[in-house]
């Protein structure tokens, strides 16, 4: 019977397990495509995935995992064929669909994105669902006509996977970030990255008033709560503030002030079900708009047998940058 590696979540009594162990073909999930996974990656979903700190997973057993690039294997869609290069992140994977930690992944071809030229498979997975949400809220940003010259954005978890993408991405295209911290060490990381001010977290953790001094014409945030208040509040006349994480909670301890007073808009940002021609977009933006070496900078390598230890790294905001996962 043919079997492939994959790190497996079972129901325990209390809560949920997590090993690396052989899975059984025959056990994937519906799909008109086959991949063979080459690399995978680690988010924050998949550090709550694989600690079982929170319910992201719904069917058991699960191979964890929410994002992969790899080489397709056999394919029954139209779309693709057996030797394409592939990137698949979201749409439920590793959480009610068998996910991306393991050598093979069977999914719909309609999920699939062809991996942009110029970017590798391990490239891909540097950037990930993590990398792909900070482009999702750069575009929002765009859409609601925020540029460079409507004054500096800021970037909270700025040293996190979501904010150390769009901090690179953002100083890249000319704007002014405002990079926030709770890791006062990585300031000169953040600074490498193209922040031009970087600033304590604790100054936006405070309860936040219903306006504050107008700081910012725009913002990427991956913390959620009382940051995001205070965010919303400091946020500049017409500006925008596009939503996308909830590192510090789901509150949103807020007012309608800063929408009624100041015109100021609150973009909601969501990677994992995003239609298909906007996922593109934001792959194809990635290709042009991601310096190369600013992304192997803030990368680190691991291996399928290191990610269970990883997991509750993750959740501890012990991660800097991207952690990419070689698989094959
Ligand atoms: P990371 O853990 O890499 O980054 C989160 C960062 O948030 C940390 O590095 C830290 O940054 C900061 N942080 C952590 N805890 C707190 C806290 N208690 N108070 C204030 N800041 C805190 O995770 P990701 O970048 O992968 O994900 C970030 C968030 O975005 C998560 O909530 C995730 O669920 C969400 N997300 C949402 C997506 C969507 O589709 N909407 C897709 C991807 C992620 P620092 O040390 O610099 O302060």
């Amino acid at each position: 019977m043919a079997t492939f590696k994959a790190i497996r979540i079972d129901k325990a009594d209390k809560g949920t397990t997590a090993a690396l162990t052989q899975f059984d073909e025959a056990e994937l999930m519906e799909g008109d495509v086959t991949v063979r996974v080459e690399w995978s990656t680690l988010n924050y979903k998949d550090g709550l995935a694989l600690t079982g700190k929170a319910p992201v997973v719904r069917r058991f057993p699960m191979i964890a995992g929410i994002d992969f690039a790899g080489t397709v294997e056999q394919s029954s869609h139209p779309q693709w064929k057996a030797g394409d290069k592939v990137v698949c992140t979201g749409w439920g994977m590793g959480e009610t669909h068998l996910g991306a930690y393991a050598e093979k992944a069977r999914v719909k071809g309609d999920w699939l994105v062809a991996l942009p030229q110029g970017l590798s498979a391990c490239d891909a997975m540097a950037i990930g669902t993590a990398g792909f949400t900070a482009m999702l809220a750069v575009l929002a940003l765009e859409k609601q006509g925020i540029s460079p010259k409507s004054g500096p954005v800021v970037v909270t978890g700025a040293a996190g996977g979501v904010g150390s993408v769009a901090t690179a991405v953002l100083s890249k295209l000319g704007y002014h970030v405002i990079a926030s911290t709770g890791r006062a060490a990585e300031a000169g990381y953040l600074r490498e990255l193209g922040a031009a001010e970087v600033i304590d977290r604790n100054e936006l953790s405070v309860p936040a008033k219903p306006l504050a001094k107008e700081r910012w014409a725009g913002g990427v945030d991956s913390v959620g709560s009382t940051t995001l208040a205070n965010l919303l509040a400091m946020t500049k006349y017409g500006g925008a503030i596009a939503a996308c994480g909830l590192a510090a909670g789901m509150d949103l301890p807020s007012s309608v002030a800063p929408f009624i007073l100041r015109g100021v808009c609150l973009l909601g940002i969501d990677s994992v079900m995003c239609p298909i021609a906007p996922r593109k977009a934001a792959w194809q933006r990635l290709a042009s708009d991601l310096d190369r070496t600013k992304l192997s900078e803030i990368t680190k390598e691991i291996s399928l047998d290191q990610i269970i230890e990883w997991g509750p790294k993750i959740l501890a905001g012990e991660v800097r940058g991207r952690i990419v996962v070689k698989i094959l």
